[in-house]
């Protein structure tokens, strides 16, 4: 150390820095670690019918715990995993054990063949032109029909991907999976993207649907994203349901997916099937 260090404005500014760096190192260091030992788990968050609160899919979420540190958020891991170049390996873990997941619920009928399952995806997989290829043998090895995927992609994809990120669009659009745009309302204004690029539906971002019943800007631009998505033909679920009068407000301007704290948070696969299985809604054996 220089011995004019002192405790002067850039001398705090430097260390909270070299803070910042060596706690991004560790945490890059703790998730090469967490992917090879297994530290990693998938929840599924229901996504359900607003008017009779059954799941039509569900979104697959990372979990991370951490031995010592305990649960670690994806907001603070996936952006990490990123600069890291980890994503690539964290992503196609993640499409593993969902895609195994579903084809599971599919065979046992935990869900039905019209339920999909939503899995999301960051920037850097979808600029990598092999992605469509890889996705279509995981897949083929898992048995589970594309139409049965939903890929979950923010705005920000569309707004600054290149010509590859496009064509791995069109060529994921192409094999038959759904692609939704994550977040939707909160990245990009120019909604021209819709039109270029295969998406299929759109999630409202929550914090359009958390004024609900208090704002009317926010009545209004749910009802203009519900005009437009039918319009093109696209699909909506509304993310962050957590009250009713949310959801009564989302179905009076005639959204039909929620997805929430409402119905509930992501669980682990069993409790999913306990709580959400197609046999909860079955009728009840006579006698
Ligand atoms: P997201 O894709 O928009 O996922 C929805 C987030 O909102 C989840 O946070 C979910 O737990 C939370 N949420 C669900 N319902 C409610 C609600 O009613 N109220 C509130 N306040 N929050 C609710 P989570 O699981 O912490 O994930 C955060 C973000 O991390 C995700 O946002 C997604 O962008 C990213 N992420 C999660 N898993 C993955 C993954 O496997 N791969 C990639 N690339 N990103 C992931
Ligand atoms: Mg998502
Ligand atoms: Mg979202
Ligand atoms: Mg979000």
């Amino acid at each position: 150390r220089s011995k004019s260090e002192g405790p002067g404005r850039a001398t705090i500014f430097d260390t909270s820095m070299h803070d910042r760096v060596r706690e991004r190192i560790e945490l890059e260091g703790a998730l090469r670690t967490a992917l090879v030992e297994g530290q990693l788990s998938v929840v599924y968050q229901p996504i359900v019918r607003l008017e009779t609160g059954r799941p039509i899919g569900a979104e697959a979420l990372v979990r991370w715990n951490h031995p010592q540190r305990g649960p670690i958020p994806p907001m603070t891991f996936i952006p990490v995993a990123e600069d890291a170049g980890l994503i690539g390996t964290l992503g196609t873990w993640v499409r593993n054990e969902a895609l195994s997941q579903l084809a599971t619920w599919r065979a046992d009928g935990t869900v039905g063949d019209d339920f999909y399952l939503s899995i999301n995806v960051s920037p850097r997989q979808l600029s990598n032109a092999e992605l469509p290829l890889i996705v279509a043998g995981e897949l083929l090895q898992h048995g589970v029909p594309a139409a049965a995927v939903a890929l979950e992609m923010t705005e920000s994809v569309m707004a600054d991907g290149g010509s590859v990120t496009a064509r791995v669009l069109y060529e994921l659009r192409e094999l038959g999976l759904k692609l939704l745009v994550d977040d939707f309302g909160t990245g990009f204004s120019a909604l021209g993207y819709l039109r270029r690029f295969p998406v299929t539906g759109v999630k409202i971002d929550r914090s359009f649907v958390s004024g609900l019943g208090e704002s009317g800007e926010d009545e209004e631009i749910v009802r203009a994203v519900v005009a437009m998505s039918r319009a093109l033909g696209l699909s909506i679920v509304a993310e962050g349901v957590e009250t009713r009068v949310q959801r009564d407000a989302l179905a009076a301007v005639g959204v039909t997916q929620g997805q929430g704290w409402l119905w509930g948070p992501g669980v682990a696969a069993g409790d999913f099937a306990t709580h959400w299985g197609a046999r909860r809604y079955a009728p009840a054996p006579p006698g």
